[in-house]
């Protein structure tokens, strides 16, 4: 996908990366950014004497035929300076390239036809802009807004950085909250199946069972949520075998308790084909979770530290 950032808008003075394109294009600033599909933006800056609101309205009225004409086109928003437009893409790079070409070109003659200049993003001013990387997505800012943008980010930072948790309370919140994604694991196992997903459910009940009993979610937090998971994850897999061994002998009408069972488990395990099935599963069970979780868990180590990246493109 990330070839597509070469194709598009080349009729423009762009700046490209493999994940972003931005810079001028016919008059207006531009940024395309690959974050859930493609998310266009174009500035714009209205003539001192037009009225915002009816732009808006004849704005999400091109944007509707828009959605119309173009399948993929799954969501639009117009703010004071900017107008967004995200686009899934279609099967063929070729396909998406001249999409995303169309759309734009299409609300730019919009907003040729309303007379409207381009500008910062935030504040709509028309000299001093540049690009910025802000947490990856490119933005044109004027220098005054950098600046404000970057102190809120540094702001917010500070204030997560001085909010220490209740690690005691958070742990017992991540154990109650984790319980229940432990839960889902032991059931969809029962159905045959070993679920990465149920172990991102183990992370993020343990994730907001710390953040109600901790009352913040720190990066200490964090680690405690990642290391209950990996030990809920191993619980959740030892009750759902035994639960799996009880239930089989109780079908074919063995008349063995859950008790009896755990009892003689030793017994079980010394069987070297149930050891291995055992180990099988279990292993299974961690790479899924670890695939899934590697990503939300990196996030959500990055939130709670509150860091942030803005730099001049
Ligand atoms: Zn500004």
């Amino acid at each position: 996908m990330a070839g597509i950032m070469d194709k598009i808008l080349t009729d423009g003075n762009m700046t490209r990366t493999p994940y972003s394109v931005c810079g001028m294009y016919k008059g207006y600033y531009v940024t395309v950014h690959m974050n859930q599909g493609f998310l266009l933006r174009i500035n714009y800056k209205l003539a001192e004497n037009m009225d915002l609101n009816s732009f808006k309205n004849r704005a999400y009225g091109v944007m509707n035929q828009l959605r119309v004409a173009e399948k993929k086109v799954s969501a639009t928003n117009v703010v004071d300076h900017v107008i967004e437009v995200r686009l899934m893409p279609a099967s063929l790079a070729k396909n998406t390239i001249a999409m995303i070409d169309s759309v734009t070109n299409h609300l730019i003659g919009f907003l040729q036809a309303e007379g409207a200049n381009t500008g910062c993003q935030l504040c709509g001013a028309e000299y001093d802009v540049n690009s910025y990387e802000v947490n990856g997505a490119p933005h044109f800012l004027c220098s005054t807004c950098a600046r404000q943008s970057m102190n809120q980010m540094e702001a917010e930072r500070q204030s997560k950085l001085s909010v220490k948790s209740n690690l005691p309370l958070g742990i017992i919140g991540a154990l109650i909250g984790s319980l229940l994604g432990a839960v889902l694991w032991v059931a969809i196992y029962q159905g045959g199946y070993i679920a990465g997903i149920a172990g991102i459910a183990i992370f993020m009940g343990a994730m907001k069972g710390y953040s109600i009993l901790g009352k913040n979610v720190d990066r200490k937090g964090v680690v405690v949520c990642i290391i209950i998971t990996i030990i809920m994850i191993f619980l959740a897999n030892e009750f759902a075998i035994r639960l799996a061994v009880y239930l089989a002998a109780k079908e074919q009408h063995l008349h063995m308790s859950f008790e009896e069972i755990n009892r003689k488990w030793s017994r079980f395990m010394s069987d070297s084909e149930f050891k291995g099935a055992y180990i099988k599963d279990l292993c299974v069970g961690y790479i899924l979770a670890a695939i899934t979780l590697f990503g939300t868990a990196k996030q959500a180590f990055r939130n709670a530290g509150g860091s942030y990246s803005m730099k001049r493109m």
